[in-house]
């Protein structure tokens, strides 16, 4: 069995976005060398995410609104987390939300995804650098 372990590194400029990292997964799939098998991409971090959906801006808003509507980043006195002097309450909660990571098939030796499954990193903490771990397995 062949393996590949690499760290992917963003750095959000804003508290939240949403990133397509898709291009950089596959490439990393493709060093592998690996025709079949799976690949593993998750987030290092617990105020982040990686989740499979549609990259359609008008969907990313709706995520947003919908995040925003479950865990609001403020007041920042909502959150008994906030009491540690943090103030990324709503972080943690919006990256369980969102999920910490997927497992895509290699078929073929490519992701074998749907036709609108595109893999983004959800950032709900940003303006520092953090890690995604990308892991393919296989032969
Ligand atoms: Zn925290």
């Amino acid at each position: 069995m062949k393996s590949l372990t690499e760290h992917l590194w963003f750095e959000v400029p804003t508290r939240r976005g949403f990133l397509n990292i898709t291009p950089q997964v596959e490439a990393l799939v493709r060093r592998s060398g690996i025709q079949e098998g799976l690949c593993l991409v998750n987030a290092m971090h617990i105020t982040a995410s990686v989740f499979i959906n549609d990259d359609e801006p008008g969907l990313h808003q709706d995520f947003e609104r919908w995040l925003e509507g479950l865990a609001p980043h403020e007041p920042l006195s909502r959150y008994q987390h906030n009491r540690t002097g943090e103030d990324n309450g709503d972080a943690h909660l919006k990256r369980t939300v969102m999920g910490r990571e997927v497992v895509v098939a290699v078929t073929d030796g490519k992701l074998d995804m749907g036709p609108w499954e595109q893999i983004f990193y959800g950032e709900f903490d940003g303006r520092r650098r953090k890690r995604v771990l990308v892991k393919v397995l296989g032969e």
